[in-house]
């Protein structure tokens, strides 16, 4: 495994007198710096193996290095609001899809039941896809069968939701109980939301991509963005968290905004925590990877709009720049 930079206190950059955004010329990383990652990427296996769930091999959540590593595993249950696809415990409002009104789940029951336990019992987390609210009620089930069987062992494990598009508040507090965290993808409201508050009807497009009641039941909601569905651009998500606005201008939950620093903390704090990097990553603090991005403005004080519209003036990666439009960073070489 390569050795990584880690950040050593206390952690402040000089900067050049000319940048536009700074106070004196320099800059406290604590408010205006923050480090970014994507995950979740696919792990493909051979056509000839179908699913390999890697049992026999210690290849599970963890597995790499601070480059690379093996996350949680995605086992789809259900397909998606924008395909109508997603499995309902009632029909879609828009009844545009005859063959299924309630959308369907992924695979036979039964089998996706297995799936998920043989996995867990490996000692993978599982990210499941649920964006439909019958898709979500499977999860739990599963999630709960694990808890109680015996089939979870060692370390604690972090299960996630992934989506999460419909959920009721009876899942929401089931979620917690079961400590089974939702990843849901705020950005869809605004690129998605108006064409999914269609195909839920009024009553249920209150529930579509909830964040604040999840908080409230005592959830970490971690920043996701499903790119390339969606733009990956963390700082766009930051933005709808705080408005929910959608393309046509609707509030989509009004009720389920969250204020700036929030959405920081779900594309850092949270995000850190639900991919096991907490101790790498997260937060700008002496001992975590020296990896982050400068910005030109505070968003954790900024209106949506201005969240959107921020510039990354630079971004650092193992204490160098692996971009920079001035500032004038110690920089990366070129990859060979
Ligand atoms: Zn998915």
């Amino acid at each position: 495994m390569r050795h990584r930079r880690r950040l050593g206190g206390p952690v402040t950059l000089e900067l050049a007198a000319h940048q536009r955004c700074l106070d004196a010329g320099r800059l406290k990383v604590r408010t205006r710096l923050m480090p970014t990652v994507a995950g979740l990427h696919s792990v493909r296996g051979t056509d000839d193996d179908g699913i390999d769930l890697g049992l026999d091999l210690g290849l599970t959540t963890g597995l790499g290095d601070d480059h690379l590593r093996i996350g949680a595993m995605k086992i789809w249950l259900d397909g998606s609001l924008i395909a109508r696809t997603a499995a309902m415990t009632q029909d879609y409002a828009c009844r545009c899809n005859p063959d299924h009104p309630a959308g369907y789940l992924q695979d036979d029951a039964d089998t996706m039941r297995r799936q998920i336990l043989a996995a867990i019992a490996g000692g993978w987390d599982i990210a499941a896809h649920a964006i439909g609210d019958a898709a979500v009620d499977f999860a739990l089930d599963v999630f709960e069968e694990a808890a109680s069987s015996g089939t979870q062992t060692g370390r604690r494990p972090r299960h996630r939701i992934e989506h999460a598009g419909i959920t009721s508040d009876s899942q929401i507090t089931r979620m917690a109980r079961l400590d089974v965290t939702p990843v849901p993808q705020m950005r869809f409201l605004r690129e998605f939301g108006d064409d999914m508050a269609t195909s839920m009807g009024p009553e249920r497009a209150k529930l579509l991509y909830r964040h604040k009641s999840f908080l409230d039941a005592g959830l970490r909601v971690p920043g996701s963005s499903d790119r390339p569905v969606a733009e990956g651009a963390p700082l766009l998500a930051m933005a709808t968290m705080q408005d929910r606005l959608s393309e046509s201008g609707v509030v989509l939950g009004p009720d389920e905004r969250v204020d700036a620093v929030t959405a920081l903390r779900a594309y850092t704090v949270d995000a850190a925590w639900i991919a096991r990097d907490e101790d790498r990553r997260g937060a700008l603090t002496p001992g975590r990877l020296a990896d982050l991005v400068v910005l030109d403005t505070d968003i954790s004080r900024a209106a949506p709009e201005d969240v959107a519209a921020t510039t990354v003036l630079a971004t650092v990666l193992d204490g160098l720049a692996t971009h920079d439009t001035g500032i004038g960073l110690p920089v990366a070489p070129p990859p060979a």
